[in-house]
């Protein structure tokens, strides 16, 4: 089935406790577009970026069977930039500057040949964006899933409650799910977020693996823990885009398939970190991705009497 996620395709500049880069590719679409792109071959991509975007990057994505027709160039315009610092910890960073640019003001076109695509991918990016994708779908999509952060909680918490109406699923860290529903406790804030709107809930605990809440229902996946982690960046995006990559792959949107899905997105997550930015994720093997898949099996399997 086929894949629509629309995002920030941007520079960063990281700083973790094993290095610094100066500007490098990130952005949340392109990480979940990329790993979305090792399970499904329809994959379409809407964003924006400026005339200061490398076309080598866009080659390297449409590589990877991302279909591009929908990222917009402004070629007088400047392409979003991030930059964040890790904690010691690297669970924990601060965001050190946000440059909206192009991203700003985006009026997203969904292309005729991404019509009638089956799961949608909100990721990161302005939430009154994300409605608007939404809207501009002529036939609502299958799976509508979403992922944002504390900026848009921050300064777009109207418009993020908006949207969070109109979509099936959702994704956040522990401190954002905590943030949106001003409950400590991650099993109340699941209740209380899953009452503004989507059926669905995952909550990413970096290091500490995720929870999947529907109704009464939670899967906890854990994050395999890993001889080199260098930068955490994407890693959540990363998840996303393997999770629904999966779901999109197998035309499955039960529970079960979802703790799959889960599975899936914390193996892809785990490359991630391994490398700085999105270098891990450009040339995987689905034999890897399988026996990563087999270590998250036996990291958490056992048989009681
Ligand atoms: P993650 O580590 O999964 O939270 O995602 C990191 C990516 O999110 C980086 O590549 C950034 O470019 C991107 N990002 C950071 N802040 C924002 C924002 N406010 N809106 C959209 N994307 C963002």
């Amino acid at each position: 089935m086929s894949l629509l996620t629309v995002g920030s395709v941007a520079f960063d500049a990281l700083e973790t406790p094993f290095g610094k880069t100066d500007k490098i590719i990130g952005g949340a679409a392109t990480y979940i577009t990329l790993s979305a792109s090792y399970f499904t071959k329809d994959n379409n991509l809407v964003a924006v970026v400026g005339g200061d975007f490398p076309k080598e990057m866009i080659t390297l994505l449409q590589d990877h069977g991302i279909n591009t027709e929908g990222l917009e160039i402004v070629q007088d315009g400047k392409t979003f930039f991030w930059s964040g610092k890790y904690h010691e910890d690297m669970n924990t960073r601060d965001t050190l500057v946000t440059e909206l640019n192009v991203m700003e003001h985006f009026d997203p076109t969904i292309p005729d040949s991404y019509q009638g695509t089956e799961f949608l991918m909100l990721g990161n990016t302005v939430p009154a964006t994300q409605k608007l994708v939404i809207e501009r779908m002529a036939k609502r999509p299958k799976l509508i899933m979403l992922d944002t952060m504390n900026l848009w909680m921050n300064i777009a918490m109207d418009d993020l409650k908006e949207v969070l109406k109109m979509v099936d699923l959702i994704t956040i860290n522990d401190e954002e799910a905590r943030q949106l529903s001003g409950e400590y406790s991650l099993r109340k804030a699941a209740k209380k977020i899953m009452e503004m709107g989507p059926k669905t809930l995952i909550i990413k605990k970096g290091e500490h693996g995720a929870l999947l809440f529907q109704e009464d229902r939670i899967f906890f996946a854990p994050a395999l823990p890993l001889e080199e982690v260098f930068d955490p960046t994407g890693a959540g995006d990363v998840f996303a885009g393997g999770f629904i990559g999966y779901l999109a792959s197998t035309n499955d949107i039960s529970f079960e398939n979802m703790k799959r899905g889960v599975i899936y997105g914390s193996a892809m997550a785990s490359f991630c970190v391994e490398k700085f930015g999105t270098e891990r994720l450009v040339n995987l093997s689905r034999e890897e991705i399988n026996a990563r898949v087999q270590e998250f099996v036996n990291l958490s399997s056992f048989e009681i009497q």
